[in-house]
């Protein structure tokens, strides 16, 4: 009989089993229907011995000092600020767009923030209430920018305009009237030493802790004892779409080796205006590894598949709301992570998530004292 029976071996599932197995001593089974653990964030040598990231570039970023000392315990970290550049009007300019972006496509020579957020402020286009993905743009940096970085690259991601997504999703990417040219802003910024899996191992690595792969919960929930469950899937793949599908936007990754050492400058370009792929990542920028040759990834999004992304749009988060309360009148199962609580969270977001839903556990069941 286990204590705990997990589904999914992500961040998630992963955090919560090593919580529940060091903190209070309990027998878990985490099983996953992938035949490795680590997730979406895993990784692996590839044919060449280059280590990529086998669902897309995976970086490390956080505000919070207790999740990054956290996952701490378990890995030794390579300083790493990511930056992006965007294949724009034949150019490769930086996104975030910034004072260098508006630069070189305006042929300005801005040198303060004072003057480029004037400028900004000449092409901003005003917006009543921002509500959508174009208003977060558009009011910001006008309709000319947004055309050039953000229309297409969120077409071919999402499968629908900017106008019909919820402003969540492009306002994850800021502004800048400075030349900071770093993807993100967070406080730490790191690439897990000897990479995401080795990390997930030694999460995992406890007497308390069986891990089970290659293994539906569909398949084996009948039969596995188990006092109490957290599930990390799909949340309305639990409920057999009792209420109907929670659209999730998939992903196809292409990955190639090339004969040579380099490929392109930085560890991502995205393609905002032309080809079908969104992006490309080039692991060696993000990992440091040495190589005469090199590993990349292009990106193409697809609406069938594997689920990666819920799709913030209003008429989807009513319907989770009618999954999330099922998930509330539970008493021994715990829905935790991207795809159960149906939330476009960051990998910190969701060890966060993980480590308040182990309070919660605690309160809720606290551990006889011993003897
Ligand atoms: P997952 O990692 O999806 O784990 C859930 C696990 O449950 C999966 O392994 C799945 O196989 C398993 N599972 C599901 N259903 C079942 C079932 N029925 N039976 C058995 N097993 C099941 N975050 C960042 O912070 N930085 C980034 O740079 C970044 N880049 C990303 C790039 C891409 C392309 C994607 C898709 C995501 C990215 N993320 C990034 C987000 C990050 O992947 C997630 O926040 C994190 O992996 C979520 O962890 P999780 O445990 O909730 O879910
Ligand atoms: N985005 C865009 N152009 C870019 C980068 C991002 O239009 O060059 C939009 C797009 O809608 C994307 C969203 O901003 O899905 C969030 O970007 P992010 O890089 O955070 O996406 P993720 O890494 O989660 O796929």
């Amino acid at each position: 009989m286990f204590d705990w029976l997990i589904v999914g071996a992500g961040f998630a599932g992963s955090v919560l089993a090593e919580r529940l197995a060091s903190q209070r001593g309990d027998k878990v089974l985490v099983i996953d229907k992938r035949s490795h653990i680590a997730g979406n964030a895993y990784d692996r040598h590839d044919a060449a011995g280059i280590l990529m990231h086998q669902y897309g570039p995976h970086i490390f970023h956080t505000n919070s000092q207790a999740v990054f000392d956290h996952l701490s315990a378990f890995t030794e970290w390579r300083p790493y600020e990511h930056r992006v550049l965007a294949h724009v009007d034949g150019q490769l300019l930086p996104i975030p767009i910034n004072r260098t972006t508006i630069n070189s496509l305006y042929g300005k020579s801005f040198t303060t923030e004072a003057e480029t957020e004037a400028f900004l402020q000449t092409l901003a286009e005003p917006v009543d209430e921002i509500r959508t993905s174009e208003d977060v743009v558009v009011s910001r940096v006008g309709r000319e920018l947004y055309e050039r970085f953000f229309r297409g690259y969120t077409r071919k991601q999402w499968g629908v305009d900017p106008s019909e997504l919820d402003k969540s999703v492009t306002a994850r990417v800021p502004t800048r009237v400075n030349d900071d040219d770093r993807y993100f802003g967070d406080r730490y910024q790191f690439m897990p030493a000897a990479g995401y899996t080795r990390m997930f191992e030694r999460m995992l690595d406890h007497p308390r802790i069986t891990v089970m792969l290659s293994t539906n919960f569909a398949d084996v929930r009948k039969h596995i004892p188990h006092r109490r469950l957290i599930f990390t899937g799909p949340v309305d793949e639990y409920y057999d779409f009792r209420y109907g599908r929670l659209p999730y936007r998939s992903l196809r990754f292409e990955h190639v080796t090339l004969d040579k050492p380099w490929h392109q400058p930085v560890g991502v370009v995205n393609y905002p205006q032309t080809e079908d792929y969104t992006r490309v990542t080039e692991y060696k920028h993000l990992t440091g590894q040495e190589h005469p040759k090199t590993s990349l990834t292009y990106e193409r999004s697809a609406a069938e598949g594997e689920p990666y992304y819920p799709v913030p749009r209003p008429e989807n988060a009513l319907l989770y709301k009618r999954y999330e309360a099922l998930a509330d009148a539970e008493r021994d199962v715990w829905f935790v992570g991207r795809l159960a609580t149906y939330r476009y969270y960051n990998m910190d977001q969701v060890v966060g998530q993980a480590l308040s839903t182990f309070r919660r556990i605690e309160e809720a069941l606290p551990v006889p004292p011993a003897g």
